[in-house]
């Protein structure tokens, strides 16, 4: 450790990826930096893929995280449409598609993941997309016009995301979703019902308790979906907002520790000394919560990404941060901090009908775990610091707006 001279290969030209190369060379690594990707792009932003990417509010420029100048600059190489399909970890090389190797010292796995599809007959016809990259980002607006009707399969983040894209669009949108309630395995029930009414109120369908049995078409192009319980919806297009998994297997193949994901200790260190893993392929320690996760999420990839450029070059580690995540929807943005474990009270700030409120979550001692923020910057920037704090308050006072937020913090 700390010798910062060898040659680094980070494979994935993501958000961790391009991240941790600039990091290395802030941090001083002397030696060469190869960072390879499968895309086209240099590493991009995935965030406003559903959101001002997806309605025409945001152009390439802003969705890159660097110019293209820079790794030029920062003497990165970057190596992009290019596949890496298998690591020899004997001779310290990756292999390319091509079939050429690449040596390295230090290896950084930047994999990210992938956007599950659903195995059901018609998953492949013409007209049924899932969303991961710019490329499936292009296709998707492509079929979201006025008078065009989405049908999207799973009301988590993404899929509400595109309904209010697709609806800024003027395209028709029916949200399909197996669970009783949207965004029922990420976030608590008074969120979802204000993100319910939100959808509701700008047109949405949503349709819940439904299972998906198969996309009918015409002419190799999708035109319904057919629910198991008989029923069917019209649609010219469908999105499959089902969820994504990690891209470990290449480092399973390698014989890395994984575990739905590729298992990696609180600098990002892998089960191989000269192999660090960050972002979306991961499963992380969760210090905060004693206990370890899988986080896809920005906050998490640029976390990883500086414990694994501090840890080859011999700086201290970074300090743990506490895990957030955003959405943004329609006039809403949503902040979350903290992770909703072992809680067993919430409270809520504020009125959720008038579209600006917070819901603090609580174990069982007062100690707070997690906020969720709709429209509320300043009981969001407090959740974190007292879940950051360890802080134990009352529901009682959290849910009292005359009881100022700035003496809960204390
Ligand atoms: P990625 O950004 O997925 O990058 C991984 C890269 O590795 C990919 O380019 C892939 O092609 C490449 N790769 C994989 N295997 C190989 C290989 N064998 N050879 C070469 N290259 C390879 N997060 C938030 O915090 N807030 C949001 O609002 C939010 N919205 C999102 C909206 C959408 C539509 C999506 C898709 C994601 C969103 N996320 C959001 C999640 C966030 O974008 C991810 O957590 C983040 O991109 C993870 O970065 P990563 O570098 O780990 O993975």
């Amino acid at each position: 450790m700390g010798n910062s001279s060898g040659h680094v290969v980070i494979v994935g030209a993501g958000h961790a990826g391009g991240s941790a190369a600039a990091l290395l060379r802030q941090y001083g690594w002397k030696g060469p930096i190869t960072l390879i990707g499968a895309e086209s792009l240099a590493p991009y932003q995935r965030p406003p893929l559903s959101k001002a990417w997806l309605h025409g509010g945001s152009d390439l420029p802003s969705l890159l995280l660097r110019t293209a100048d820079f790794y030029q600059s920062q003497d990165v190489a970057l190596l992009l449409s290019t596949d890496v399909t298998g690591i020899d970890r004997g001779a310290g090389a990756i292999a390319l598609a091509s079939g050429e190797m690449i040596a390295y010292d230090r290896l950084v796995l930047a994999l990210g993941a992938f956007a599950r599809s659903l195995p059901v007959p018609g998953h492949d016809l013409a007209g049924v997309f899932r969303l991961r990259t710019v490329a499936d980002a292009n296709a998707l607006k492509a079929a979201l016009h006025p008078g065009a009707c989405i049908a999207i399969i799973g009301a988590g983040y993404i899929g509400l995301e595109v309904a209010a894209s697709a609806r800024l669009l003027g395209a028709d949108v029916v949200v399909i979703e197996r669970e009783a309630r949207v965004l029922a395995r990420v976030a608590s029930t008074a969120l979802s019902e204000h993100f319910h009414r939100r959808h509701a109120a700008a047109g949405v369908r949503i349709v819940l308790n439904a299972a998906v049995e198969a996309f009918d078409g015409h002419a190799g192009r999708v035109s319904s979906v057919r629910l198991t319980d008989g029923s069917t919806i019209p649609c010219d297009a469908v999105l499959m907002g089902v969820g994504a998994a990690p891209n470990d297997a290449l480092a399973r193949a390698a014989g890395l520790d994984c575990d739905d994901g590729i298992t990696v200790d609180v600098n990002a260190r892998t089960s191989d000394p000269s192999i660090h893993a960050i972002g979306d392929c991961t499963r992380r320690p969760l210090p905060l919560y004693r206990r370890t996760g899988r986080l896809e999420s920005v906050p998490n990839a640029l976390e990883q990404a500086k414990q694994a450029a501090a840890d080859m070059c011999g700086r201290a580690p970074p300090s743990p941060e506490l895990p957030w995540f955003w959405s943004d929807q329609y006039d809403t943005r949503l902040q979350i901090a903290g992770l909703p474990f072992d809680v067993e009270e919430t409270a809520i700030r504020g009125d959720p009908t008038a579209g600006s409120f917070a819901i603090f979550h609580l174990t069982q001692d007062g100690t707070v775990q997690a906020v969720e923020a709709v429209n509320a910057p300043t009981s969001f920037m407090a959740g974190r610091l007292m879940i950051a704090r360890r802080k134990r308050v009352t529901a009682a006072s959290l849910s009292d707006v005359s009881c100022s937020l700035h003496q809960l913090v204390g």
